[in-house]
């Protein structure tokens, strides 16, 4: 069968994958009639609700349009403008937030630390909060957890309970990133007290984009004490929805009858059998382990250009020669072999083709624009 349809879905991050069913459906019903606005509308309660079912606690939720508004807000509702904040040196928070977190919290310092696979250990943080404690540097006020990591690996509960323990030990809150909290939780097959509040996370960035949502995640306080005024934050930093059913009611699509983790484990399904697909082909590394829906390998650069060239869409965030290649919910089989086909044949092409072509290469019938 000759493919004449360009590449529809990419690698290059789940964000680009559009709005899943149930999501959609829950837009569309809540389209019909008038509802009140600023969050005081029926699907807006729901979704709290079912956010606070879901982690099985009394937890205060508010939706906010992005995960950098989430992650700068819950951050600057522990922290005040002259402490700091520890980090992985890869966080979003550190890397890709425009500065939010420093904004929100009028000055406070984000201090990022090395570790394996993107994620922090007790003793880097022990580490780093023994080097100075005087008065002459921001005083260590929060840790920032990513959850799943940048990296595609996830932190255990037992890793995240040793990590809260030294935050106890030293007076510091615990935020979590988690646009990926669904592919973590997914990846673990823990229930989701047992990574956030239960191993000690005082407020956790929620994100249901990646996951299928159109817009908005929300900031989820297990500590109440935090959460103190956090409405007028919000709406200050621009983040109050006027319409805010549009964004409460995809979340109530997503959690209702558990298409949030279906979708993540879906994705981090074909994460895995891309990573397998990979791992066969001669002259591919893979750099971590790929334990939500990120796979990293190493590649030659001219095979990354001729990937890219080929139409294929995915970032080297790290270096020139890493290739991040996300999973999304729609992601399909036929992606992932589409994608290490072509790869296969830019690697070997004279073994690939006295080899049997399992699937029809796409890569002749795409063009380079
Ligand atoms: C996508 C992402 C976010 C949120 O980014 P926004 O573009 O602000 O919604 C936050 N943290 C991580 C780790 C992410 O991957």
């Amino acid at each position: 069968m000759k493919k004449t349809h360009p590449i529809s879905r990419h690698f290059a991050s789940d964000n680009n994958a559009g709005i899943c069913p149930e999501a959609f459906a829950a837009l569309a019903h809540a389209n019909a009639n008038h509802a009140v606005g600023y969050g005081g509308d029926r699907w807006t309660s729901r979704a709290c609700n079912l956010i606070r079912k879901t982690f099985e606690t009394d937890c205060q939720v508010f939706f906010v349009f992005n995960g950098s508004a989430a992650n700068g807000l819950a951050l600057a509702s522990i922290c005040r403008s002259y402490h700091s904040v520890l980090c992985h040196e890869v966080a979003h928070v550190e890397n890709d937030e425009c500065g939010g977190p420093e904004f929100f919290t009028g000055g406070a310092k984000l201090r990022c630390l090395p570790g394996k696979g993107g994620k922090l250990t007790p003793q880097v943080i022990t580490s780093a909060l023994s080097q100075r404690t005087d008065l002459h540097f921001p005083k260590t006020r929060a840790i920032s957890l990513t959850q799943a990591t940048e990296m595609g690996t996830v932190y255990t509960p037992a890793e995240l309970r040793a990590i809260a323990k030294v935050a106890r030990r030293n007076g510091l809150g615990i935020h979590m990133d988690g646009a990926r909290f669904a592919n973590a939780l997914a990846s673990l097959g823990v229930p989701p007290k047992a990574i956030t509040w239960q191993a000690g996370v005082d407020v956790l960035s929620f994100g249901a984009t990646k996951n299928g949502v159109p817009v908005g995640e929300a900031v989820v306080f297990f500590n109440h004490a935090l959460a103190s005024e956090f409405e007028w934050r919000a709406k200050q930093a621009g983040q109050l929805a006027s319409k805010m059913r549009f964004i409460a009611a995809p979340w109530v699509g997503l959690l209702s009858g558990g298409a949030w983790l279906r979708h993540a484990a879906h994705a981090n399904r074909m994460c895995r059998l891309l990573a397998r697909r990979l791992k066969r082909i001669a002259g591919v590394r893979l750099l971590h382990r790929p334990q939500a829906n990120a796979v990293f390998v190493e590649l030659p650069q001219a095979i990354i250009e001729s990937l890219h060239r080929q139409g294929w869409h995915f970032y080297t965030l790290t270096g020139p020669t890493e290739a991040r290649l996300m999973c999304a919910w729609d992601t399909t089989p036929s992606d992932v072999e589409a994608f290490a086909a072509d790869l296969e044949g830019l690697m070997a092409p004279t073994s690939r083709r006295r080899a049997p072509a399992r699937t029809p290469s796409r890569g002749s019938s795409r063009s380079a624009h």
